[in-house]
C-alpha cells in the first residue's frame, strides 16, 4: 500500500493515489513501458551491462508494466522476485534454440478465419483483443505482443462469429487474445450478445489475466454485464502466491459473486514458480478465494522462453507433491501443449504398478502399494452406437452419424480400425498396398 502510494505520486502528485490508483484505464494508459519510467518509478537502478542489454530485447519484445503490477515488485531483492522476472525483459529473451519456434501451437495454422483457432472438435478460441496491460516474458503469443497491426476491428470479429454460426459442433467458445477485458464493458457486450444468439453455443469462456495484473478491471458494471450471459466462466492467470494481493482478492471476490466458475492457469516458469511448496502455496491461496486450480502448464517451445523452461520432471515432481497430498479441487490437471498444433497433453506421476486379469496393483501418495479386485463378472456393454436400442437409456438422437477419433476409435465396438498408423510409415509404404 505504501509501495502504492510512492508509485502513484511519482506518476502526478501527492493526489493521484486518491483519484486515479483504482481507475483501470489509468493504468493502462500509465502502463510502464521504457526502461527510464521503469527506473523512476520503482526507484530501481539496474546495473548499466544488463540496462544496455535489455534495451537490445526491447527492440524485438516491447515492454509494459501497470503501475499496479510494478508495486508488488520488492525492490530490495529485484532480481529473484517472481513479479520483476514475469513483467521486466532479459536479455536471454534473445537467445533462441533452434527446436523454438514463433508459433509453436500452430495457432495461425489451425485458423480457418482471422482470429478463430479451431482445433479441437467442440470448442474454438476466439481471440477479440490483441491488446494487453502487461506483457507476460513468458507470453506464447510473444509473436504478437505489440504488434498493431493484428488488433481485430469489428469486420474480423463479425468472420469469427459467422464461422461459430455455421459450425454447429461449436459448443463452447473460449475468448482469448491479447487479453479480452482490455475491451470496453460496451464492445464485450456486443460479443457476448452476438454469442449467446447462436443457439449451439453452450459456455462461453473469458481467459484473462486482469484479477492478476490490474485488478481494477474487474468493476461492478463490468460483473453485471457479464452476468446477463451466464453460462460465463472465467479463467485466469496466477503464478505465484504473491500476486494474490488484497486487490486481486477483491476482484475474485466480485467475480465469483456473479456467479462466474473461476479457473486458474499457471505457468510452470524457473525462476519464478518452480518450487513444489510455492505452487502448492498457490493452490491453497486460489481454492481460498474460490478459484479451482485448472492447469498447471509446461512452458511452451516460444521463441526466447528457453530461459523459463523446466524440465517436464519438474512438473511431475510438483505434480507428486500434490497429488493425495492436499485436496483434490487444489490440484491443477498438469499439461503439456504439444508443439505442432496436438492440443494439450496431460501427465501424471504413474500410480498403476501392474495388473492381471482379475487384480489391478496400484500405488498411492505414500508408497503404499495396494490390490483392486476387479469383478468376477461383467456384462460388457457392446456400443452400436444406436442410443436409442441401449438399456443404459441416453437416448441420444443422432449419436450413430458420431465418428470416433483417436485412441477412442480403436477402442470402440463400431469401428473396424485396428491400427493409427503414420502418414509417411515406411513399413507401410513398402507394402506399397492402395
Ligand atoms: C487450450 C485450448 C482450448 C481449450 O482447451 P480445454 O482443455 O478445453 O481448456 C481450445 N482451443 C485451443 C486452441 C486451446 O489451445
Amino acid at each position: 500500500m505504501q509501495n502504492q502510494r510512492k508509485i502513484a505520486k511519482k506518476f502526478g502528485g501527492k493526489d493521484t493515489f486518491t483519484n486515479h490508483w483504482e481507475d483501470w484505464k489509468w493504468h493502462a494508459k500509465h502502463a510502464i513501458q521504457d526502461i527510464d519510467t521503469f527506473e523512476r518509478i520503482t526507484g530501481i537502478k539496474l546495473d548499466p551491462k544488463f540496462r544496455e542489454n535489455v534495451a537490445l530485447t526491447l527492440e524485438k519484445f516491447p515492454l509494459s508494466i501497470t503501475p499496479y503490477y510494478a508495486s508488488l515488485i520488492d525492490p530490495e531483492d529485484y532480481q529473484n522476485d517472481p513479479v520483476f522476472i514475469q513483467s521486466f525483459p532479459s536479455p536471454h529473451e534473445l537467445e533462441v534454440d533452434p527446436r523454438e519456434m514463433a508459433d509453436p501451437l500452430a495457432e495461425d495454422k489451425d485458423s480457418p478465419v482471422p482470429g478463430i483457432t479451431h482445433r479441437y472438435p467442440d470448442r474454438v478460441l476466439f481471440h477479440v483483443s490483441n491488446l494487453c496491460a502487461m506483457y507476460c516474458r513468458h507470453c506464447t503469443r510473444k509473436r504478437k505482443v505489440g504488434d498493431q497491426d493484428s488488433i481485430p476491428g469489428r469486420e474480423e470479429i463479425k468472420q469469427g462469429l459467422e464461422y461459430i454460426a455455421e459450425n454447429p459442433q461449436i459448443r463452447d467458445v473460449l475468448l482469448s487474445g491479447g487479453d479480452p477485458l482490455m475491451l470496453s464493458d460496451e464492445y464485450l457486450d456486443w460479443i457476448l450478445t452476438a454469442l449467446r444468439n447462436i443457439p449451439h453455443v453452450q459456455v462461453i469462456r473469458i481467459g484473462t489475466r486482469m484479477p492478476v495484473v490490474l485488478p481494477y478491471r474487474i468493476t461492478d458494471d463490468l460483473v453485471d454485464m457479464l452476468r446477463k450471459h451466464h453460462p460465463v466462466w472465467v479463467n485466469t492467470h496466477f503464478n505465484h502466491p504473491r500476486e494474490l494481493t488484497s486487490s486481486a482478492r477483491a476482484a475474485l471476490r466480485k467475480l465469483a459473486d456473479a456467479g462466474i466458475p473461476l479457473g486458474n492457469q499457471t505457468v510452470l516458469l524457473a525462476g519464478v514458480n518452480d518450487c513444489p511448496r510455492i505452487i502448492k502455496e498457490l493452490m491453497h491461496r486460489l481454492v481460498d478465494n474460490r478459484v479451482r486450480p485448472y492447469y498447471l502448464y509446461q512452458c511452451d517451445l516460444s521463441e526466447g522462453l528457453m530461459h523459463f523452461r523446466t524440465p517436464v520432471g519438474k512438473g511431475i515432481e510438483i505434480m507428486e507433491s500434490l497429488i493425495g497430498h492436499t485436496s483434490g479441487f487444489a490440484i491443477p490437471t498438469y499439461v503439456v501443449d504439444a508443439p505442432g498444433g496436438g492440443g494439450k497433453i496431460p501427465l501424471n506421476p504413474n500410480y498403476l504398478v501392474s495388473l492381471s486379469t482379475n487384480k489391478v496393483i496400484l500405488r498411492n501418495y505414500e508408497g503404499v502399494i495396494t490390490t483392486y479386485q476387479e469383478p468376477h463378472s461383467y456384462e460388457p456393454i457392446f456400443c452400436d452406437r444406436h442410443c436409442s436400442d441401449c438399456h443404459l437409456q441416453l437416448k441420444l438422437k443422432g449419436a450413430e452419424e458420431c465418428e470416433a477419433t483417436g485412441l477412442v476409435k480403436l477402442l470402440s465396438d463400431h469401428d473396424d480400425t485396428i491400427s493409427l498408423t503414420p502418414e509417411d510409415n515406411e513399413r507401410m509404404e513398402r507394402r506399397g498396398d492402395d
